[in-house]
């Protein structure tokens, strides 16, 4: 081991070749230098575990291929043919034309973020998007924090830190990605008094509970999962009677929030924000990136001087999101003004596309891929939602099922290819589902296919 280990070149040696030297002229020095160091460093843990020493010129292509990886950006495009709208892992909502402008526009120069234009001093970062929050949604105020999260942990704390906070033990759900609603409320300083059971919580079980210390009542939508069988939940509007009553506050997590009713589109009703808002919830949270469809953010939206108090909170600058997040979601609340969400915003034209649309371009794949050699078929299946909206609802779709020898390795393979592209694997095959594929995507999938089969 001791001769294998004098063998090693030193870091020197390796920069002094003339790949290297090319390489640093192309890449820089401190990529390549890092990168020398660290193969150099792996071979002699190698010798150590009892292999031989690598040629220099082995070494070398270690260090070029190690290069070629490492400058480059970690996040990239993925191709998403899983059929899940509102993909968490994959960055949830894509965004509409009018918002990626936006916010290209915002990134690139200066604007009048904080800036009134007409009087010529400092203007406020919440006109932007907010006016069209109380517009679309009848509220007295809105403000946009940087994701769901922070918009329940603001107004928990910014409205009962020290004081107590009842919740039905129904609804102490875990979201997904560690938040879990019992952590949030502890974080926000609040003391949870749980009421009812796992499935049945009535009115009753809240007012018994109010005392001197409760500050509010908490409501949270289930999001991913869906209660069956003998349930019950006090609705909002009792709610919203008992606090009146008590001189206490509502506060609603709607979770994925929706402000176009899903029932038209073959899907079982989401709440929408209009509905708490009119039945009188004091403040509601939403996500800005689930079925919004726009850019990740934290909506609230409610009275007017609940608002204004948590905007002067400390907490709502540690939550504050940038010019390009503004920007994003202003265009994308412009397509409800102008009703033409179902054109525009991508996650709702997904939604609403036809299956017939489906087939077409299923077949149109599925016809291409026969003409590369495959064994394809074009077969009924489902879509979901996904995005903590809708547990269990689907949407009738068409698949292009792929019958690979070995499905796991296509589906590697296009996983680590360029695009990436993700589908499924079920029943020994692999599903490519068109619903989830942008219009302009096809033709990189295809050739993503093509490389991998
Ligand atoms: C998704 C979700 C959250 C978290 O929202 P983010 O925007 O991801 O922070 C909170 N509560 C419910 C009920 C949710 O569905």
């Amino acid at each position: 081991m001791q001769q294998e280990l004098r063998k090693l070149p030193s870091v020197d040696k390796v920069l002094q070749t003339d790949q290297i030297r090319q390489l640093i002229e192309d890449k820089g020095r401190y990529l390549v230098l890092d990168s020398v160091r660290h193969i150099i460093e792996q071979a002699r843990r190698d010798i150590t575990e009892g292999q031989s020493c690598l040629p220099l010129t082995a070494l070398v292509e270690r260090v070029l291929e190690d290069v070629r990886t490492s400058g480059r950006p970690t996040l990239c495009q993925v191709i998403n043919a899983t059929g899940v709208i509102i993909h968490t892992n994959l960055g949830r909502a894509p965004l509409s034309d009018d918002a990626r402008t936006a916010m290209k526009l915002a990134a690139e120069g200066y604007t009048n973020l904080e800036y009134d234009l007409d009087l010529g001093r400092r203007g406020s970062r919440y006109v932007h998007a907010e006016e069209l929050l109380r517009h679309l949604t009848g509220a007295g105020g809105g403000l946009l924090v940087n994701n769901n999260a922070g918009a329940v942990l603001l107004a928990l704390t910014a409205l009962a830190r020290g004081q107590e906070v009842i919740i039905s033990r129904g609804q102490l759900v875990e979201i997904g990605g560690g938040f879990r609603i019992p952590e949030v409320m502890a974080q926000s300083g609040v003391r949870l008094l749980e009421v009812g059971t796992t499935n049945r919580t009535r009115i009753e079980d809240y007012e018994e509970a109010i005392s001197e210390e409760t500050a509010l009542l908490m409501r949270v939508h289930h999001s991913n999962f869906r209660m069956l069988g003998f349930t019950e939940q006090a609705t909002l509007s009792e709610l919203v009677d008992l606090a009146r009553h008590h001189g206490l506050l509502v506060v609603e997590d709607l979770g994925s929030g929706t402000l176009l009713d899903t029932a038209p589109f073959g899907l079982a009703h989401e709440p929408t924000v209009q509905e708490s808002v009119g039945q009188g919830a004091d403040l509601v949270c939403f996500s800005g990136d689930k079925l919004l469809g726009g850019p990740q953010g934290g909506l609230i939206v409610g009275r007017g001087d609940l608002i204004a108090s948590l905007r002067q909170h400390p907490l709502a600058r540690a939550l504050r999101v940038d010019k390009t997040t503004i920007a994003g979601m202003q265009a994308t609340l412009l397509h409800y003004l102008r009703e033409e969400v179902t054109d525009k915003v991508p996650v709702w034209r997904m939604i609403s596309l036809r299956v017939e649309e489906i087939q077409q371009r299923a077949d149109v794949l599925a016809e291409r891929l026969k003409a590369m050699g495959a064994e394809v078929e074009v077969v009924f299946g489902l879509s979901t939602v996904g995005g903590g909206s809708l547990p269990g609802e689907t949407l009738p779709t068409r698949l292009v099922a792929l019958q690979p020898p070995s499905p796991n390795r296509l589906a590697h393979r296009l996983r680590t290819g360029e695009p990436a592209v993700v589908g499924r694997i079920e029943g020994g095959r692999f599903l490519l589902d068109p619903r989830t594929v942008l219009a302009g995507e096809e033709d990189e999938l295809l050739m993503a296919l093509e490389r991998a089969l």
